[in-house]
């Protein structure tokens, strides 16, 4: 079973690949969900393509709008720009955009983006006849419907969510966004209103907000938890799903590369018929994120998927930046947010049991001048007197 993260610059790319991804997905500079991600241009694109494959691993890039006619003048160029690529396969929900790699770039693995809705087997073999690799299942699925299309499809490989943010309506068939700001979440731009608070307004009466409360903080009856299945993984691994997917190409390196991690290292044990060690969920709660549920995964309940009491994000622990250098001596760190002398300071690794605490009794700068405190986007040097691997993370405790 393939662990898939995403990549939403290079950067984290890099560090969802050293975290423990065996593949991950990206979108191209054009028609990719995820407008706002910082997409990569040509050069880069292929870049991160050779850097994947020297690592023996996966991309998959992402073109998954629905499109408007006004979209497909540029999209046969595109697909055949893209069908030049030596990459792993596409994500595609539109059938217009099916047909163009079909036509233009047909030995390209096409796999059926969550976009799509798939929700039955009959669905799946639709896409299967037409040709597709692999589909994305919809994720407003229990296990027992997914058990059943893996039943009845047993040949095409099949990749669902197991962690992120979920939509209150099927994912991303939404117009709230559209609406309010002219900001379509099918074409990659949507700003979440449904995270937003409500208020009533009688229409001859403008200004005058009538609260509508489910409890004293308001409502928030569209704010959908986040998705999380890390503790179903040995019932997903035993079902034979392909692949699982983590949502978030808008969010930091560090988030990308802690629940990387955490599900990797579950899924390690997992596949060698190890106990998971449960404190490693922990790191889940490390990251900024929304309170958790299962979604559809044991039948909906909207009781236990939607948030009423707040759309606030729960951020314990602060990402500090990252370790570009290091001697046995010394860590130099690109510093992303300020941190002191006599913090305590974790130290995070693509394996969860290097991680260590450091209380920091010493700083330098660039020019080896001693500093009370960081500045974001400088590089500082830290005295940490031991070895550490590569790629490591820093980040503390932002609550008492
Ligand atoms: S507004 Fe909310 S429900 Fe609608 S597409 Fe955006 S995230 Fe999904």
């Amino acid at each position: 079973m393939e662990l898939l993260a995403p990549a939403g610059n290079f950067e984290k790319a890099k560090y969802a690949l050293q975290y423990g991804a065996d593949a991950i997905y990206i979108g191209g500079k054009q028609y990719s969900l995820r407008a706002k991600a910082d997409n990569l241009d040509d050069e880069q694109l292929i870049h991160l393509i050779e850097y994947t494959h020297s690592l023996k691993k996966k991309i998959f890039i992402t073109v998954n709008i629905y499109a408007h006619n006004s979209h497909l003048d540029g999209l046969e160029e595109y697909i055949k720009y893209l069908s030049a690529l030596n990459f792993d396969g596409i994500i595609l929900a539109d059938p217009s955009i099916f047909n163009l790699v079909k036509k233009y770039a047909p030995h390209l693995p096409i796999h059926i983006s969550t976009q799509a809705n798939i929700t039955n087997w009959q669905t799946v073999k639709f896409w299967q006849e037409l040709g597709a690799k692999r589909v994305i299942l919809a994720r407003e699925l229990t296990f027992a419907e997914i058990k059943e299309i893996r039943e009845k499809c047993p040949d095409i490989e099949l990749e669902i969510f197991v962690h992120g943010a979920m939509c209150i309506s099927y994912s991303g068939r939404c117009l709230i966004s559209a609406f309010f700001n002219n900001r379509h979440a099918n074409l990659g731009e949507c700003t979440h209103p449904c995270r937003w608070n409500y208020s009533l307004v009688e229409e001859s009466r403008p200004g005058e907000y009538f609260p509508v409360e489910e409890d004293e903080h308001g409502t928030y009856f569209f704010n959908s938890k986040d998705l999380c299945l890390w503790n179903r993984l040995k019932e997903i691994y035993d079902l034979g799903i392909d692949s699982i997917k983590i949502e978030g190409r808008m969010k930091s390196a560090y988030y990308v590369a802690n629940v990387v991690r955490t599900y990797k290292n579950a899924l390690t044990a997992i596949k060698e018929g190890k106990t998971v060690n449960p404190t490693w969920e922990e790191e889940l709660d490390k990251i900024s994120h929304r309170v958790y549920a299962e979604g559809f995964f044991a039948g909906f309940d909207s009781n236990t998927t939607q948030h009423y009491s707040s759309s606030a994000y729960t951020r314990d622990w602060q990402y500090l930046g990252n370790i570009i250098k290091h001697d046995n001596q010394y860590a130099w760190v690109a510093v992303l947010s300020k941190f002191s002398l006599a913090e305590e300071i974790s130290f995070i690794f693509p394996d969860l049991n290097t991680d260590f605490t450091l209380k920091i009794e010493e700083l330098f700068d660039e020019t080896d001048h001693q500093i009370d405190f960081t500045k974001p986007n400088t590089i500082v040097k830290i005295p940490i007197n031991r070895t550490i691997p590569d790629f490591g993370i820093l980040r503390k405790q932002t609550l008492d």
